[in-house]
């Protein structure tokens, strides 16, 4: 039989966009600098966009912040417990649910990120591995690196 899924129209207002990146303790320079990147990314979108992020320390928690202040609606996807296989878990329906997605993270001097191949000089996040995965499902996926001189 061929029958076909019907196509589901998204209205304008209904974007999803992930916000996902490193969970490094971050100095009071990067914390600054990375406010400013995350915040110029917001207010490119529209305010009826809805923000959504993993709930963990660093990026996750700093995206929601501004996306609140902006006025973003937000969602949260908390893992149902602190391990890998809930992580994924929930990496995974982040990947799912989002229309498009930004990862942050901040550079090192070293090789850190295996998320990649090659693997690429930058703090590892699981935001790296949740990227991946939503580009393999066609989203629309920007990294961005944070290179902080002081
Ligand atoms: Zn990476």
């Amino acid at each position: 039989m061929d029958s076909k899924e019907p196509i589901l129209l998204k209205s304008l207002g209904e974007l999803k966009l992930a916000i996902v990146g490193t969970t490094a303790n971050l100095t009071k320079d990067e914390q600054r600098v990375m406010k400013q990147e995350i915040t110029i990314v917001l207010k490119k979108y529209p305010t009826d966009t809805i923000i959504i992020s993993g709930g963990a320390k660093g990026v996750d928690t700093i995206a929601l912040e501004i996306a609140k202040d902006i006025g973003f609606k937000t969602l949260e996807y908390k893992p149902e417990k602190e391990i890998w296989e809930f992580y994924k878990k929930r990496n995974l329906q982040i990947a799912k649910d989002c229309d498009e997605l930004y990862c942050f993270s901040i550079g090192v001097k070293k090789i850190k990120c295996y998320h990649h191949n090659p693997p690429q000089k930058h703090e590892k996040t699981a935001g790296c591995w949740t990227l991946k995965k939503a580009k393999q499902m066609n989203k629309r996926c920007t990294l961005i690196i944070l290179t902080i001189t002081t």
